[in-house]
């Protein structure tokens, strides 16, 4: 019996949107699976951190006491 269903078509490079090849998917190229690589790294490096704001007067202060 024969899958009625046609092959999934392959998924466009995230990079540049082209057809991916079976050779560098999900990439079209190892030029654009080199670009996203670089992409990831760079977003890696930078740590995600909490906005900190130097403020002294802000919150509950429980330092009126007394
Ligand atoms: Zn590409």
């Amino acid at each position: 019996m024969a899958d009625p269903r046609p092959p999934a078509p392959p998924r466009p490079c995230p990079i540049c949107r082209k057809p991916a090849t079976p050779r560098d998917r999900p990439f079209c190229s190892p030029r654009c699976a080199e670009i996203d690589l670089g992409r990831w790294f760079r977003e890696n490096y930078r740590i995600p951190t909490a906005e900190q704001d130097g403020g002294d007067k802000d919150g509950p202060d429980d330092d009126m006491t007394g």
